[in-house]
């Protein structure tokens, strides 16, 4: 059974130009980039290279770029960086949305326990940020406002361009994290008129454990990691160079595949949303369908739980995520659904189909036509009874994917 994966907002497949030229790098590039002698000064100019591939998938100067270890490590070294420089200020209050990714929640919430004040805004159903609420919630104190530019779970986009103008004509610096933007739609960060923005290598086919958080020139931060003068000087510790090639050829794939791309994806998004909802009763989207990135929507299943959905799902080929967590054993319901104030059948029963590179129609016909007909979830019987569904022990499921329970994150 040919499997399809629909899960590219939690990892893509790394594109074969990626492998080939990391393969390369790996068996032929192994300097230190900060040796004088040919070998690091060759890794170097690869490194070199890679940064302005980066740079100019998202409109910026190659010199603001600064490699990480992914999008956790930018988020966090955009709002620690950025409450630690300015602490002295006095500016000691923090604001973001209650449906950003965990890198930013959690960081936030450290940030609480050491004496920062934070603001968390809840968003209404359509799942966008209200300029207005961020107005009201800007103080005097505020030093940093961070609100994604997509949201992992559902895919709308937020009005960043108007939120940064907003906050920084109230004194405080903007993260955007773009994980979930950056090669799917274009990201300019002079037009979002943002001071920091976060991507990641694995969610546009390149490798996982590498990203870089842009720096507008000028803007210090407190590094995260000290130690040598990498990156110079904002983040130490010797370069991850096959990782940072694989990151710049998958950013320049991006660019040049992004129009046409977008525009198929969109397609077949459509497709599959309109297929679902019209063979499934008691299904609707969660979120507003636009702005929204093209490869991305979330259905709630009014009949159904999503964890056994997604199993049904699997146990035919099909890949989906659930935005709820499970861990103990307990189905924890999707913070991004309950932030937008949705009742708990939906906050637990949703299910995103993530598309990407390799989907084709036929994988969308496929789903339409047969999904989770092996449990007999979505299948005519399943549509007509009201009985929910669910494996015995959906987090913990050992008869299916071993002994350990599945601790889950957002992704
Ligand atoms: N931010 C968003 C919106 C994400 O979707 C993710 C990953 O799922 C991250 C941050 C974290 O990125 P990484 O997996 O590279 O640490």
């Amino acid at each position: 059974m040919p499997r399809i994966y629909l899960d590219h907002n939690a990892t893509t497949p790394l594109a074969p130009e990626v492998v080939d030229r990391m393969t390369a790098v790996l068996r032929d590039e192994f300097g230190n980039p900060s040796s004088v002698h040919h070998f690091g000064q060759r890794a170097k100019a690869a490194i070199d290279d890679a940064r302005s591939a980066v740079a100019a998938l998202i409109g910026g100067d190659p010199s603001e770029v600064v490699f990480t270890s992914g999008g956790t490590e930018s988020d966090n070294f955009a709002i620690r960086g950025v409450a630690e420089a300015v602490e002295p200020t006095g500016r000691r209050h923090l604001l973001s949305a209650a449906i950003e990714h965990e890198a930013v929640l959690n960081t936030f919430k450290a940030l609480g326990r050491r004496g920062w004040a934070t603001t968390l805004l809840s968003v209404d159903q359509t799942g966008i940020v209200s300029v207005d609420a961020i107005r009201n919630a800007l103080t005097d104190t505020t030093a940093l406002v961070s609100v994604m530019h997509a949201n992992n779970e559902i895919g709308t986009i937020q009005p960043v361009a108007e939120i940064a103008r907003l906050a920084k004509a109230n004194g405080a610096i903007v993260h955007t994290d773009a994980v979930q933007s950056a090669g799917k739609i274009p990201v300019d960060v002079k037009a979002l008129g943002v001071d920091l923005l976060s991507i990641s290598a694995h969610k546009i086919y390149g490798p996982k454990g590498v990203g870089a958080l842009w720096i507008r020139r000028g803007l210090r931060l407190q590094p995260l990691l000290t130690g040598g003068k990498h990156e110079r000087s904002r983040r130490a510790g010797t370069e991850n160079v096959a990782g940072i090639v694989g990151m710049g050829v998958a950013a320049q794939l991006a660019r040049a595949k992004m129009a046409a791309e977008a525009e198929r994806l969109a397609g077949l998004r459509d497709r599959l949303e309109e297929g679902v909802l019209r063979a499934v009763s008691g299904t609707a989207i969660n979120g507003t369908r636009s702005p929204r990135v093209p490869n991305t929507t979330n259905i709630s299943f009014d009949r159904v739980e999503a964890e056994s959905l997604l199993i049904a799902l699997d146990l035919d080929g099909i890949a989906v995520s659930t935005g709820s967590a499970c861990s103990s054993g307990t189905l924890e319901p999707s913070h991004v659904l309950k932030a937008m104030g949705f009742p708990p059948h939906r906050t637990q029963n949703s299910i995103r189909f993530s598309l990407g590179a390799a989907n084709t129609d036929a994988d969308v016909d496929r789903v339409i036509a047969d999904p989770g007909s092996g449990a007999g979830l979505m299948s005519p019987a399943g549509r007509k009874g009201p009985p929910r569904r669910r494996f015995p022990g959906t987090c913990r499921r050992p008869g299916l994917y071993g002994p350990a329970p599945i601790e889950c994150a957002s992704s």
